[in-house]
């Protein structure tokens, strides 16, 4: 890989700490602290993402670069940091959280200019680490892997995977905090995005008052990544949050498209530029549910659960709008803003639902339609991808595919519900104004084929554990063309011996 260009700008522009001390502790008033990556053994490759290194200016493979993708012997021209950024964690305040175990690599440029930061994740503690250990194990990371990826070929806007990799490390883990602490095998990932900046750096350095740091922050995002925000003074940091939302609604009305739920978002998890991020108890949904958390910590709240993403979403850009205030002022603009990324979410939303359902236009009488849509799909446990891929064939109900796309097959209405619901449907696709071809193409654009549902990837993990690797690449290759079906054997239900499984239907956020 072409290391040499790799170069660390945030360390140039901000106040920062280059002590590389790397107690845990408080830095206040600096954005981050240079920090040493921890020594690893044995670091082994696991899977390197050539299409990705090509695409971001890194070049070929070398076998020299597994130094570099596990953080060690790195070259002269990278000084390796942590950033220090806060946040509310489950609605609450939560001070100083910061990079606890990622650590940043810089910032290469490709040829047609784009920008892409890189970070490993596990590689070790930072002042940030709060009492823990920096590290992460295999599990965790092999999800963050795979379902990063996944969700940038769904055409959702996320941070990528370069690399995964064993530490060599044994780490220790109480999966379910319940004081069985076992031995995992640690793995570290390398990551990459245009930018990792949160809502919760802008929030630490506000709460802290450094307001001439706070707009230094704003001003290098601006002009770094928001190329579209031109204006100057109040107006310019205005735009850039009006932005912000615009990207934030977008994000979570696609999330709920393809069944997305990511269990954490509190606001330190929260792209600026509205990148998925931190993938940790996240789950694709299975069957149908709005309550849906996979999250064990979110429990019995659901404060983070399928249906509740928007609104979150929207409270976190609160706590971002509170944060921008010293450099806004201006209370009505941020409150007019935040009502607007309501009823916008709303309008994208619904345009999002009538695309899945094949439809051009939004008609009087769809918001009924929707409502009665997922009244069926809570009640019989429909699966929601299944759902959408079964109506895409126009075919007609059976019992067979009732039960096939059913979590509640021997339920005895639904059969009779279902066909109820496929003649209402038909006679609100009559009333297309495109022809039927452009409807099922509309359909076939917005309804993944493939979706990486948690049992997967618990198996993908159990292989690999085991030295195996076969899933792994038929796992990358479905989800690098999710909407098309590659393997019939993933188009089907979550098999029954996953219900209740940890680590497929419940999740913790121990990694
Ligand atoms: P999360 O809920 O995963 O977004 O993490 C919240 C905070 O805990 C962040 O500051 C993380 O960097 C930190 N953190 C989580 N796990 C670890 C770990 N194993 N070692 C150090 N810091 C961690
Ligand atoms: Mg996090």
């Amino acid at each position: 890989m072409n290391l040499s260009e790799l170069k660390q700008p945030f360390i140039k522009n901000f106040p920062g700490d280059f002590s590389k001390n790397p107690m845990q502790r408080n830095t206040p008033r600096v954005l981050f602290t240079t920090t040493d990556p921890a020594v690893f053994d044995h670091p082994e490759l696991i899977v390197f993402n050539e299409n990705l290194s090509e695409e971001i200016g890194l070049g070929k493979w070398n076998d020299s670069d597994l130094n570099f993708i596990t953080a060690q012997k790195l070259p002269e021209n990278i000084i390796t940091y942590a950033t220090a950024y806060s946040g509310h964690q489950f609605g609450n305040w939560a001070g100083q959280l910061g990079d606890g175990r990622a650590l940043y690599a810089g910032e290469i440029i490709n040829k047609e200019g784009k920008k892409t930061e890189l970070q490993w994740k596990g590689a070790g503690a930072t002042p940030y680490s709060r009492h823990a250990d920096g590290r992460a194990v295999l599990r965790s990371s092999v999800r963050e892997y795979l379902m990063s990826e996944a969700m940038h070929h769904l055409g959702i806007p996320t941070t990528r995977a370069l690399s995964l990799s064993f530490t060599g490390e044994i780490v220790v883990r109480d999966i379910m905090y319940s004081g069985n602490p076992k031995p995992e095998k640690g793995a570290v990932i390398m990551r990459t995005a245009e930018s990792f900046l949160r809502f919760g750096h802008f929030e630490g350095i506000s709460a802290q008052k450094e307001i001439e740091t706070l707009a230094k922050l704003a001003d290098f995002t601006i002009e770094n990544y928001f190329p579209e925000v031109q204006s100057e003074g109040a107006q310019k940091y205005k735009d850039f949050f009006v932005k912000i939302c615009d990207d934030t609604r977008q994000m979570v009305v696609e999330w709920l498209r393809v069944g997305f739920v990511h269990g954490v978002m509190n606001t330190d998890n929260m792209s600026v530029l509205g990148l998925t991020i931190d993938y940790g108890p996240f789950s694709m949904m299975d069957e149908y549910d709005l309550n849906f958390t996979p999250n064990t910590t979110d429990l019995p709240n659901r404060r983070y659960a399928f249906g509740k993403q928007a609104q979150i979403a929207q409270w976190n850009l609160w706590q971002l709008a509170n944060a921008l205030f010293p450099l806004i002022n201006d209370e009505k603009f941020l409150e007019e803003t935040l009502n607007i990324f309501g009823t916008k979410f709303w309008e994208d939303h619904d345009k999002m639902l009538s695309q899945k359902f094949g439809f051009d236009l939004i008609l009087d009488g769809d918001e009924e339609f929707f409502l009665n849509w997922q009244g069926l799909m809570q009640e019989f446990q429909l699966d929601y991808t299944l759902f959408f891929n079964f109506l895409e064939t126009g075919e007609e109900a059976n019992s067979e595919k009732a039960a096939e796309i059913s979590y509640d097959p021997s339920n005895e209405n639904l059969l009779e519900k279902l066909q109820n619901f496929l003649s209402v449907y038909k006679n609100r696709l009559a009333k297309n104004t495109i022809s039927e071809g452009e409807s099922k193409e509309l359909m076939r654009k917005n309804n993944p084929k493939f979706i990486l549902r948690n049992y997967l990837l618990f198996e993908c993990i159990e292989e690999i554990e085991n030295g195996k690797k076969d899933l792994l690449r038929k796992l990358t290759h479905a989800l690098e063309n999710p909407y098309e079906e590659i393997y019939p054997e993933f188009s089907v239900k979550r098999p029954s011996g996953y219900d209740g499984v940890s680590g497929c239907s419940m999740l913790s956020c121990s990694s």
